[in-house]
């Protein structure tokens, strides 16, 4: 990390106190740009930011203002859309599981919809079948390797099987419904590009069978570098060898055509930073804890996916590089990273995660009873608080209190 946003994170904390969640909207911003220029060659490309990813409103708004679209998982996540100003033409809305209840609450907000099982789209075709719809189909590859979070296998729950295709004609064929779209979302992590246009070209021969399509919409699993000699999908590779297909495609077709992408960690993963303060350093007879004002309540992706966040100490750029466990306080295994190296740590020392704008904050609990911590959007250099610290009462806000 450099020197100066070392020194710029470390200031934030002095400022708001830690634990602290800080994203810079730059990083967003030129995230958002690099992916759209990579598919410069195809006329219409449209992004939708997948807000799961950080559903802070000011997020959603951000991206709402550099013109993204919004990939929406719960009726509620469409709800925050639709207040962070997005029209509902521009909010897709892609749940797995849920109700055909909440799927009609979405069809009255208007949004765009996305189905994934073939129950609901016969349900739908019947009572709803001039709202058109996105069909989401599962081609069955595995772009990525792990297998926690890879969507698009065998056994997967998400999306229908491309081997069901001539089920899903029928059922359109039946019931009249108007298909718009069509959707695959493979997994979390795209490092084989050739295996991903595999995918793809599954789903454009899906897409034959539906003659009055808008969008095809290739979901996402562009991974970004975790640590050193990480490798990234090579978006720029993917860009030429997807925007000529889908060119070719588009003329075979016969019809002007979007395409479409959601990407969530891509966009806000690396613009995220979580800095928290060093409680407690202590040797074992094995190593060094730092123990930090945090938990797997606040970050849960290493315990959770075993996912790799490089940390650093803020509070001492120059300092001798040693080796220890960071784990937080929360009472249950809750280890960070095991042998790190690290500038040398004092109580009191500010650490700071990398990578920590996707799936971070927006998967916090408060176990323990612990608040969650604050969070910090920098906009255009300025910092802007956009998320106040929680207290004590926001933890009593939901529990009716009886006389015991
Ligand atoms: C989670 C999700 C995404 C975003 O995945 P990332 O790996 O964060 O890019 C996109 N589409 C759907 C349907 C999702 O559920």
């Amino acid at each position: 990390m450099e020197l100066a946003r070392m020194q710029q994170l470390e200031s934030l904390a002095g400022e708001y106190g830690a634990p602290l969640y800080v994203y810079d909207s730059t990083v967003i911003k030129n995230q958002y740009d690099r992916l759209l220029k990579a598919f410069k060659i195809v006329k219409n490309v449209k992004l939708n930011y997948a807000c799961k990813a950080n559903t802070n409103l000011n997020i959603l708004k951000f991206f709402r203002s550099i013109g993204s679209g919004l990939d929406t998982v719960s009726i509620q996540e469409v709800q925050l859309g639709l207040l962070a100003g997005f029209k509902p033409k521009e909010i897709i809305y892609t749940p797995n599981g849920v109700s055909f209840d909440e799927i009609k609450q979405a069809v009255d907000l208007g949004v765009r919809i996305n189905i994934d099982n073939l129950s609901i789209l016969e349900l739908f075709g019947h009572e709803l079948n001039d709202y058109p719809v996105c069909i989401r189909i599962n081609p069955h590859i595995l772009a990525g390797g792990n297998a926690n979070i890879s969507v698009g296998h065998i056994d997967s729950k998400f999306g229908i099987s491309i081997y069901q295709l001539p089920h899903i004609v029928r059922v359109v064929d039946n019931t009249g419904i108007k298909v718009e779209g069509i959707h695959m979302h493979t997994g979390s992590d795209i490092l084989d590009v050739e295996v991903f246009l595999q995918g793809a070209e599954i789903l454009f021969n899906a897409a034959k069978k539906f003659r009055n399509l808008d969008y095809i919409d290739f979901g996402s699993g562009f991974k970004v570098p975790y640590k050193e000699g990480d490798n990234e999908t090579d978006i720029q590779y993917l860009g030429e060898k997807l925007g000529e297909r889908f060119n070719e495609f588009e003329k075979e077709y016969d019809k002007e055509l979007t395409l479409m992408f959601e990407p969530g960690k891509f966009l806000v993963s690396q613009s995220g930073f979580f800095l928290v303060s060093v409680n407690v350093v202590k040797q074992t007879i094995s190593t060094v804890f730092a123990e930090v004002d945090s938990g797997f309540n606040h970050l849960i992706r290493p315990m959770f996916y075993n996912s790799y966040h490089n940390i650093t100490n803020l509070s001492n750029p120059k300092g001798r590089p040693r080796f220890y466990t960071v784990v937080g306080y929360i009472c249950e295994t809750d280890t960070f990273g095991t042998n790190r190296k690290i500038n040398e740590i004092k109580e009191g020392d500010i650490l700071c995660f990398e990578n920590a704008g996707a799936y971070c904050f927006s998967m916090s609990s408060n176990y323990n009873s612990r608040c969650k911590p604050a969070e910090i959007l920098l906009l255009d250099g300025k910092a802007h608080l956009i998320r106040r610290r929680e207290k004590l009462e926001d933890l009593l806000t939901t529990t009716e209190e009886i006389s015991i």
